[in-house]
């Protein structure tokens, strides 16, 4: 078995433990292998082994990636920060966003979103610490930027994404994930039929399941050391 083989294994065993520890089924967390600055055969090697959903977050580098990998079913996330000239390549290759965290960019990717393509999927980025380096909506901005984006009609709003910082000893790792969920449980409660929460990576993903994370976005403990 190679490294790759034994990393995806361990993992997908490691989502399952964590899923199981607060009684959700593992079918309930899809993994986004992200797959930025790792070459397409490595992508086809997990394809064969059962991964469907890659997360690249450069435009110029998934495109070419997406190219060599066309003959393959995937599902493409767009996870990185998206600028307004950016967002055509990805309103048209993409099946999902994650970033999405100011109307002016939203309101692109469904001009832009083919005919020939269903709704592009969207999460919204929630700047979860109030982090000034930070890409993501303020907590307190999100109820108004969900509702605008929900009645684009080439999006459909899917839920939430977060990066929070890295917690230190001592501190909860579960913390930003909590405060996430609570704020798609508010969305929720406003009428929003929202399915997805994107929270977690290497780091954290365990956490991440614990708070009911539906997508993790997990790169270098996949793929190795970027
Ligand atoms: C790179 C990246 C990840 C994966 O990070 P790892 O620590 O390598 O798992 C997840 N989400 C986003 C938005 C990223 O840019």
């Amino acid at each position: 078995m190679n490294d790759l083989q034994h990393r995806y294994d361990d993992l997908l065993a490691r989502m399952a433990r964590a899923a199981q520890q607060v009684g959700r089924k593992p079918a309930e967390v899809r993994l986004i292998a992200v797959s930025k600055t790792f070459p397409p055969a490595m992508l086809r090697t997990l394809a064969e082994l059962g991964q469907r959903d890659f997360g690249e977050s450069y435009v110029q580098e998934a495109l070419p990636k997406q190219h060599a990998l066309a003959d393959l079913e995937l599902c493409w996330h767009f996870i990185g920060p998206l600028q307004s000239n950016k967002t055509r390549p990805v309103a048209e290759h993409f099946d999902w966003v994650h970033g999405v965290d100011r109307l002016r960019i939203a309101e692109r990717l469904s001009s832009q979103r083919p005919d020939s393509r269903g709704a592009l999927n969207v999460c919204l980025q929630v700047n979860i610490d109030d982090e000034a380096s930070k890409s993501g909506v303020a907590p307190a901005d999100l109820p108004a930027l969900a509702e605008q984006v929900a009645s684009l009609p080439r999006l459909r709003l899917r839920g939430l994404m977060t990066l929070p910082r890295p917690r230190g000893p001592g501190e909860d790792p579960h913390e930003p994930f909590r405060a996430l969920r609570a704020l798609a449980d508010t969305l929720r409660a406003h009428g929003h039929t929202l399915d997805t929460l994107s929270m977690g990576m290497s780091e954290d993903f365990e956490a991440a399941i614990h708070e009911g994370a539906t997508h993790v976005r997990v790169g270098s403990a996949l793929f190795g050391r970027r």
